[in-house]
């Protein structure tokens, strides 16, 4: 008999302060704009809630734990680092990422012209087809943190697969 993957679903939540002074970046694209966002590392509050998504269907805490924003270490640390770092150990483990969905919520700039540009580095970063990703934009209604320009919140879900370990 066949031996059917085992299916694991995560999501994961980020939110960051704007700043001026920053570059913006959003799912491992720089995104032109007046502002970035504040944070420890480069502040890429998609590829955190991406990476959260991950650990999260894998079983693995959050990314607190792998990247504690008191190490040195990782002090404006390239976020793309931090996935690649993630998605090798979870690939040595036999997860396969099978699609990603996600929502970025910002008031400004206004991210439609840079859906198709975020999904392409998306499936290249996560060594998956275009058509496993999909990005949505939405913006925060004028209303709350978001609306107010003062920050900039991503949200993703992940389907992660593998075969069962005693299985060859
Ligand atoms: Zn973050």
């Amino acid at each position: 008999m066949q031996e059917l993957p085992v299916y694991r679903v995560g999501e994961g939540h980020d939110t960051h302060r704007t700043v001026s002074g920053r570059p913006l970046m959003l799912g491992g694209v720089h995104v032109t704009a007046e502002f970035g966002l504040d944070g420890h590392s480069d502040a890429d509050v998609l590829l955190h809630a991406v990476i959260d998504a991950i650990l999260g269907a894998t079983g693995q805490g959050d990314i607190g734990e792998w990247f504690p924003n008191t190490a040195a270490e990782w002090k404006d640390a390239d976020s793309v680092e931090l996935l690649q770092h993630v998605t090798d150990s979870v690939v040595k483990d036999g997860w396969k990422l099978e699609n990603l969905d996600c929502t970025i919520c910002a008031e400004r700039p206004r991210l439609g012209e840079w859906k198709p540009q975020i999904r392409r580095r998306l499936a290249d970063l996560l060594n998956v087809s275009s058509a496993d990703i999909n990005v949505k934009a939405k913006s925060g209604e004028a209303v709350g943190p978001v609306g107010r320009g003062e920050a900039i919140t991503a949200s993703a879900v992940v389907l992660m697969t593998r075969m069962p370990k005693d299985s060859k």
